[in-house]
């Protein structure tokens, strides 16, 4: 088997023993997922390697702690989005009054007026 260099450093990629498909290289410990590719116009193996992040040992930082979200019960994240629905809801539900409302009040609309005798 022929040695494979690191693409990074040019170092020389140990295989993993557990892993034939893992390297990792001897001089910058990077690890890289490691493939043949066959390829039937040339009849040769062709290497295919593929630098892996480490996300399998890494831990991202996402510590749920008690901190307040202010989605408690009575969070004002919560309240604000309650008053929020509840003028949600007006607007739906009285919308097209105040609209109207709106028109006549400025003259939009004159066919009130032109009902009239
Ligand atoms: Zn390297």
């Amino acid at each position: 088997m022929t040695d494979i260099k690191c693409p990074s450093c040019g170092g020389k990629l140990e295989i993993d023993p557990n892993n034939s498909n893992m390297g990792i290289c001897g001089q910058c410990n990077k690890p890289y997922a490691v493939q043949w590719i066959h390829s039937r116009s040339t009849g040769k193996d062709k290497l295919d390697l593929r630098f892996v992040p480490e996300k399998m040992d890494y831990q991202p930082v996402k510590k749920k702690g008690p901190k307040k979200s202010g989605w408690e019960p009575y969070g004002w994240k919560r309240g604000v989005a309650l008053v929020i629905l509840f003028f949600v809801l007006m607007g739906i539900m009285y919308g097209p009054k105040v609209y109207r409302r709106y028109q006549m009040d400025h003259g939009g609309i004159a066919i009130e007026s032109q009902e009239q005798p």
